[in-house]
C-alpha cells in the first residue's frame, strides 16, 4: 500500500517540487495551502506523514503542529517541519511544538524521498523517540 503524505505549503513552486518528488517515488500526495485546509484533509485521509511548512498565511506551521499534537484524533500523525529559515534554535522550537522531525529548505532532491520513507519506517517500528527521529536527518 502506498504511504499517504499531506503537504501543507503555501509556495506553489515548492509544493509542485515536493509533490513531484513524492509521487515519482510512489507516495500518494495531498496538498493544502493553509493549516486550516490541512486539518480538514488530515482528518479525511489520515496521512502517514505531514510535511509542514513553518511559514504559512494565517496559522503558522508551529501553531498548526501544536494543534495537531494537542488533538487525540490527529496527534499520531508524523509531523515533519520544513523551513527556509534554518537557524540555530529552530530545531528546538520545532520539537517543542511537537514535530517529529525537521527538514531545511532548499530540500535535497536526491535524498528527500528516502528521508521521508525513513521517517515513516521509523514511526512504524516505534520507538516514539524524538532523539532517534532527529538522528536520521
Ligand atoms: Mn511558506
Amino acid at each position: 500500500m502506498k504511504n499517504k503524505i499531506l503537504v501543507i505549503e503555501d509556495n506553489p513552486l515548492n509544493l509542485e517540487l515536493v509533490t513531484d518528488l513524492l509521487e515519482t517515488n510512489n507516495f500518494m500526495v495531498w496538498c493544502a495551502r493553509t493549516a486550516e485546509e490541512g486539518f480538514h484533509i488530515a482528518r479525511d485521509v489520515s496521512p502517514d506523514l505531514i510535511l509542514m511548512d513553518l511559514s504559512l498565511p494565517g496559522m503558522d506551521g508551529l501553531a498548526a503542529a501544536r494543534a495537531l499534537k494537542a488533538n487525540p484524533a490527529t496527534r499520531h500523525f508524523i509531523v515533519i517541519a520544513v523551513t527556509a529559515h534554518a537557524m540555530k534554535g529552530d530545531e528546538q522550537a520545532v520539537l517543542n511544538a511537537g514535530c517529529d522531525g525537521y527538514l531545511a529548505k532548499p530540500i535535497d532532491t536526491r535524498t528527500f524521498a528516502a528521508t521521508i520513507a525513513r521517517f515513516i519506517a521509523l514511526a512504524d517500528s516505534r520507538a516514539t523517540d524524538k532523539e532517534t527521529t532527529m538522528k536520521i536527518l
